[in-house]
């Protein structure tokens, strides 16, 4: 017989509020939330001078003429490889630090939890640390808490409104389109944009945090994939922490596991209770534990609940790896600060690998932090990545400033003048990426005995505008009597030069004599 039980499919939200935490984690997150913050508010406000006809912003994505500017560099819509490749060296790079360090994306640098984290601070500010938060939430709604929660929530709609505000910025020069959208002279599209991330943030950042990374986010489901045994993960030292709780031993599972603990050490693994851990730059660990009080000796948790009520998703990571764990390490900082005061050694939770659990466990030194990084996955992410950059780096150091295609007309492939000579007609498009106009002078490789002309012009010259493709039609024609004439095919360059810059730029093609009749 089966029994059938009617399982909610999604578990109404428990409000989460986590408690302030100092430590190492805390201000290195820090840092990294005023770079990341940083970078996106103020990069569409850096300028570059790229000469008169061309956009001073340094980074910027114009979709209408289908540039990306990117300080020095300006890709072209036929250049989109390079984004291509960027993606890509970003997803290498992704799977990289995964597989080395776990969730260290997820847990510092992700757009969800830097904005998640500003709104936290934003609300401790206004409605205090964890316990008047928790009052405040529980309280009925009386003067006090509409002028907390109003304020609150207009602090949150200006960040709001400054990140959609900010986004739009990066699509056209920023200073012009403030200047619009303050006089309300702005594309409606801008309007809407601004307005939908706007709203966006406010809810994801405000309202939804954790739930965002549980229930929307495929990242955590994917990037399991990419962690092993040997990657460097927020973990909780439970053969040492355990059996957790201050006073003596009253129920029968922590004295059970009391006396496992008591025999393990009567076993010789003592000193793993206290062994070194493989994150680097805090105090070493005594080389001598404790002596375990077998009749009255706990783990070293002392039950506190520091490291839940910090976490900003709300779980206890006593209770093993969690699929809702984004690696921030606030835990790890709370924790180190409660051992501190009771006079126990840090890394009680810490970041560690658990392949390294057994050797601790039985007393043995983990491994050095550098043999869990260098693996042969991470080995071939780092070459996979290198690869990729070396080639983009090498593409775009030898790119020029000109360029041109070649497309020959093949409807009819040649055509036999009176005189008997055979000509071929090619599309050229020249293409001038600098800021300003240049006159391009169009030539046959030197071995080529073929005359070349232009249509519309008595010259073989051509200007062409900044940052611009012109099209220009060319004619070749080879002497009747010519090799090239009466051949199937011949192989043929056309070079494009700028007549005062001396730069230079080729593209190979065929010309069609009268063999191929
Ligand atoms: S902060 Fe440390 S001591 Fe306190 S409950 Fe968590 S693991 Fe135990
Ligand atoms: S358990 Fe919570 S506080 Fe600790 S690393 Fe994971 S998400 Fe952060």
């Amino acid at each position: 017989m089966t029994s059938q039980t009617n399982q909610p499919l999604y578990a109404a939200r428990t409000p989460i509020f986590p408690r302030r935490v100092n430590g190492f984690f805390r201000r290195f997150k820090w840092w990294i939330m005023a770079v990341t913050l940083g970078i996106y508010y103020l990069t569409p406000w850096l300028r570059w001078d790229r000469g008169v006809s061309l956009p001073d912003q340094a980074v910027l994505i114009d979709l209408a003429n289908r540039r990306f500017y990117f300080l020095w560099i300006e890709i072209w819509p036929h250049e989109f490889y390079f984004v291509a490749g960027l993606l890509i060296m970003a997803g290498l790079g992704l799977f990289l630090f995964t597989s080395a360090l776990g969730r260290v994306w997820c847990g510092y640098t992700c757009p969800q939890t830097v904005w998640t984290d500003l709104f936290l601070l934003v609300e401790r500010w206004i409605e205090g640390d964890r316990n008047a938060r928790l009052r405040l939430h529980k309280a009925t709604w009386d003067v006090r808490k509409w002028r907390l929660r109003l304020t609150k929530w207009a602090v949150w709609l200006m960040i709001a409104v400054a990140t959609g505000g900010a986004w739009v910025f990066y699509f056209t020069d920023a200073p012009t389109l403030l200047r619009d959208l303050l006089s309300f002279d702005s594309h409606p599209a801008a309007y809407i944009t601004i307005a939908i991330l706007t709203a966006t943030t406010f809810i994801f950042g405000g309202f939804l945090r954790e739930q965002v990374c549980i229930y929307m986010c495929p990242w955590p489901r994917i990037q399991a994939a990419m962690m092993d045994p040997d990657t460097i993960t927020v973990a909780y030292r439970d053969w040492r922490g355990e059996p957790r709780g201050k006073g003596n031993v009253k129920n029968r599972k922590a004295a059970e596991a009391q006396k496992a603990v008591a025999e393990a050490q009567a076993a010789g693994a003592g000193v793993a209770r206290y062994a070194g851990t493989p994150y680097p730059g805090k105090e070493a660990q005594p080389a001598t534990p404790p002596k375990l009080d077998i009749a009255n000796e706990h783990g070293d948790c002392i039950d506190c609940m520091a490291c839940v009520n910090v976490c900003p998703m709300g779980i206890d990571i006593r209770n093993g790896q969690q699929m809702e764990c984004i690696t921030c390490a606030l835990c790890i900082d709370a924790c180190d600060d409660v051992m501190a005061r009771i006079g126990k050694p840090r890394g009680l939770i810490d970041y560690l690998a658990l392949s390294d659990e057994p050797a601790e466990r039985a007393g043995a030194a983990p491994k050095p932090l550098w043999r869990h990084i260098l693996r042969p996955r991470t080995i071939l992410y780092t070459v996979m990545w290198l690869l990729v950059g070396v080639g983009l780096l090498y593409a775009l150091f030898i790119r020029s400033d000109i360029e041109l295609t070649v497309s020959p007309v093949r409807n009819p492939t040649f055509v036999v003048l009176s005189d008997g000579d055979v000509r071929n007609i090619y599309d050229v498009r020249l293409r001038n990426k600098a800021g300003e106009e240049r006159v391009f002078r169009l030539s046959l490789s030197s071995d080529a005995l073929m005359r070349i002309a232009l249509e519309g012009s008595d010259n073989l010259n051509v200007a062409v505008p900044a940052d611009t493709t012109v099209l220009q039609r060319v004619y070749v024609t080879a002497r009747a009597g010519d090799p090239a004439a009466s051949a199937d095919s011949t192989a043929l360059r056309l070079w494009v030069e700028d007549v005062t810059a001396q730069i230079r730029a080729s593209k190979a093609t065929t010309f069609n004599g009268r063999g191929a009749q």
